[in-house]
């Protein structure tokens, strides 16, 4: 019978999922994950949780428990820099000791070691990664090789233009709308830690929701590496957060484009980087005339009938201001923003 790897469903696996689970798959595991957010899985996780931390931290405790007694191994890397020259934010390198410290009696933590600030990915990550399903170390390489080709796919996919959950849920054979058939009238732009927004059960579905509401979604995915470095070159410091550039990079492109109507930037209550970050983010936006700007602040407390009554009021705003353009002449462009990017 196959070794079975839980990973659970939060924090990278919108960006690496369908990485993580060839390279595992492809070595003779069977890769198992825990279902979508619900009530339940949070209420789980927050009982285990002692102290302060942001809601995605406190959502993977609840994925962690409700994967425990179906698997052999849990996936949980010690994710220090995922991109040369940046870091995650520390909670990423903390978590495979904080659950064992707060959850006795899991299955074991494959915890490898990432670390590419200095030199991108490794052989000793790749080896480490795999070495418990296979020996040979030509056999994981070739793992991570066939991770990659569907890493890459999926990648594409994005820059289609399809959100990341869409990608994922293509990679997993399921079906996604096509893009062609969908009749939206506004571009709206969304940046923030992408397991905030992606996560249906953290970000209250604000892409679905926004979707009703007639809008065409873009996302930080969607643009260029070398545009995001462009953005953020600006600034008089460097960002050293993986996340907090992408959003900044991508937050500074949507501000300036001709194509996007409205920029949402989803934060998480409690995350010490995005209230920072929303200081640079908010200062470009209030020098910027062309989009629409809007900043929600998000926790466990944040309920439907607020995040509508925002986002209604966000849509109506941007309609006037379409008919305004449209009236003294500007004429309103339809197009798509460049696409891009992410690698490993
Ligand atoms: S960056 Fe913010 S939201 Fe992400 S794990 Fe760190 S504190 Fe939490």
């Amino acid at each position: 019978m196959a070794i079975k790897v839980g990973i659970p469903r939060a924090l990278l696996y919108y960006r690496f999922y369908p990485l993580w689970k060839t390279f595992f798959t492809e070595l003779g595991a069977e890769v198992v994950t825990s279902q979508p957010t619900t009530q339940e899985i949070f209420r789980k996780g927050l009982k285990k949780f002692i102290g302060d931390t942001c809601l995605p931290m406190k959502l993977v405790f609840g994925h962690v428990i409700t994967l425990a007694d179906k698997v052999d191994y849990l996936f949980i890397p010690r994710l220090v820099s995922i991109e040369k020259d940046t870091y995650l934010c520390p909670h990423f390198a903390g978590l495979p000791d904080v659950l064992r410290a707060i959850m006795p009696g899991l299955p074991p933590i494959l915890d490898t070691h990432f670390n590419m600030k200095k030199k991108g990915i490794t052989m000793k990550s790749i080896y480490e990664a795999g070495k418990r399903f296979a020996k040979d170390p030509h056999k994981i390489y070739r793992a991570y090789q066939r991770a990659q080709e569907e890493y890459k796919k999926f990648l594409e996919r994005i820059r289609d233009g399809v959100t990341p959950q869409e990608a994922i849920q293509a990679f997993n054979g399921e079906e996604v709308p096509p893009l062609k058939g969908r009749r939206e009238r506004l571009n709206i732009a969304l940046v923030g830690n992408p397991y905030t927004i992606y996560d249906p059960f953290s970000s209250l579905n604000i892409i679905q929701r926004l979707r009703n509401l007639g809008a065409r979604i873009y996302t930080s995915e969607m643009i260029p590496d070398e545009t995001i470095e462009e953005m953020v070159c600006a600034l008089s410091k460097r960002i050293y957060w993986t996340f907090g550039k992408e959003t900044v990079g991508a937050a500074f492109h949507f501000l300036d484009s001709e194509e996007i109507d409205g920029l949402i930037y989803i934060i998480s209550f409690e995350c010490g980087p995005d209230s920072l970050l929303k200081e640079i983010v908010d200062d470009k936006a209030r020098g910027g005339k062309k989009v629409a700007y809007m900043s929600l602040v998000i926790d466990e407390h944040t309920g439907e009938t607020g995040m509508d009554t925002r986002l209604d009021a966000f849509v109506e705003m941007i309609r006037r201001q379409r008919t305004k353009k449209v009236r003294i002449g500007e004429g309103v462009k339809q197009g798509s923003v460049p696409k891009r990017r992410l690698g490993w």
